[in-house]
């Protein structure tokens, strides 16, 4: 018996789609139903198809398609209700992929959405953070994952299937339920740039997620980030700035040294933004190192002019990270400096830190030591 090869059709286009029936013999609008099948609908298995006729579905799996989700291997779950997922890939690698849930905190309050046959969610909105990469090469000194090193890029399949397991896992139904995406987890999603753009694709087709709810953060490769622009679809743009000046960005993010911050902050300057869309760049406040009133004027100088906001993270911790999380009132100072200068910046409340679930703790952690 001759082996066959499993293929996953995840990660497939609606014309790639349309091949694989064609090659089978079926009508092109087929295509379209296994499109609809895996992104819209979600199936696990090409069998769970149920508008195929039965020996196509058959025919599928025989030729070894299957639709190729992540099995989930191992789940945290935060106090805050952050879920950090361990998704077990075809290969036998891993990544992390973070469901953060919003309660309403009551604030409609005026049973406006009563009624609602909603098997009583805690939730009104959620967040997910996908992982681009196994592991990451772009060495941030501040960032777990950075210890990984890269294994591999993902491939589109392996991005929307993330989300896929995720949507279906806490049972959300699109479009009415209110999800975003972040690609901040695991790995550089500029550094996989043409996987994560078909991902993106995919999912504003086929998934149903709009462009507008989902948000890439790059540490700054500056050539995708022209690239990035002139996309006819694409996310909002996320840049990882960290640092207000060349030598504590090249100390703190390798990166730097390839693309300085006069390169990166051109990028910034000549990004085509929407009409009221805003660029975002995430500070992480490493105490005593980047934090101090010097360095919130100098960030102030750096973003003067763009249409953009700041979010301040203070550094989550983790083993074998040299460096601390600054003080409240270090944190408030330097984000009063900037608001002071009329850039508008927000103070990021971590998520999930108790599972190791906040940004730059994602290592694939499975022993929870207390920190
Ligand atoms: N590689 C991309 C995507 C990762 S996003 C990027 O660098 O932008 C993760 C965000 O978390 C980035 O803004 C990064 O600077 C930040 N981060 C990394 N390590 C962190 C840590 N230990 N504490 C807080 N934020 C961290």
């Amino acid at each position: 018996m001759s082996e066959v090869k499993e293929r996953s059709l995840l990660g497939l286009t609606l014309q790639e789609l349309t091949c694989v029936a064609e090659e089978a013999g079926q009508a092109s609008y087929r295509g379209q139903q296994i499109f609809e099948g895996i992104y819209r609908r979600r199936v696990e298995s090409p069998e769970q198809i149920s508008n195929l006729p039965q020996p196509f579905r058959g025919a599928l799996v025989e030729a070894g398609f299957s639709v190729g989700l992540p099995g989930i291997e191992k789940k945290f779950v935060s106090t805050d209700g952050t879920v950090r997922y361990l998704m077990a890939l075809a290969d036998g690698q891993s990544v992390e992929t973070v469901w953060m849930p919003e309660g309403d905190g009551g604030e409609a309050g005026d049973g406006s959405e009563a009624g609602i046959e909603e098997e009583n969610r805690a939730w009104n909105r959620a967040t997910i953070c996908v992982s681009s990469q196994v592991g990451c090469a772009v060495d941030c000194q501040f960032c777990l994952t950075a210890l990984l090193g890269v294994k591999r890029n993902l491939t589109a399949g392996e991005i929307v299937g993330q989300i896929c397991a995720l949507l279906n896992e806490q049972h959300v139904l699109l479009p009415q339920d209110r999800v975003n995406i972040v690609f901040m987890g695991m790995g550089e999603p500029f550094l996989n740039y043409d996987n994560f753009m078909k991902a993106v694709r995919l999912l504003v087709e086929g998934v149903g997620i709009a462009e507008s709810r989902m948000t890439v953060s790059t540490a700054g490769i500056v050539p995708r980030v022209y690239d990035f622009g002139s996309e006819p679809v694409r996310p909002k743009l996320a840049i990882s700035l960290n640092a207000s000046n060349d030598e504590l960005r090249s100390r703190l993010m390798p990166i730097n040294r390839k693309w300085n911050l006069e390169k990166l902050m051109a990028a910034a300057r000549d990004f085509p933004l929407r009409p009221r869309e805003r660029l975002t760049f995430e500070y992480v406040l490493l105490s005593e190192v980047n934090d101090s009133a010097q360095n919130a004027r100098e960030a102030v100088e750096l973003v003067r002019g763009l249409r953009a906001k700041v979010n301040l993270i203070a550094l989550n911790p983790g083993p074998d990270i040299a460096f601390e999380t600054p003080s409240e009132e270090r944190i408030l100072q330097f984000q009063k400096i900037l608001i002071a200068a009329g850039v508008p910046a927000f103070v990021r409340r971590p998520r999930g830190r108790d599972i190791f679930a906040a940004c730059g703790q994602l290592k694939r952690t499975v022993e929870l030591q207390t920190i």
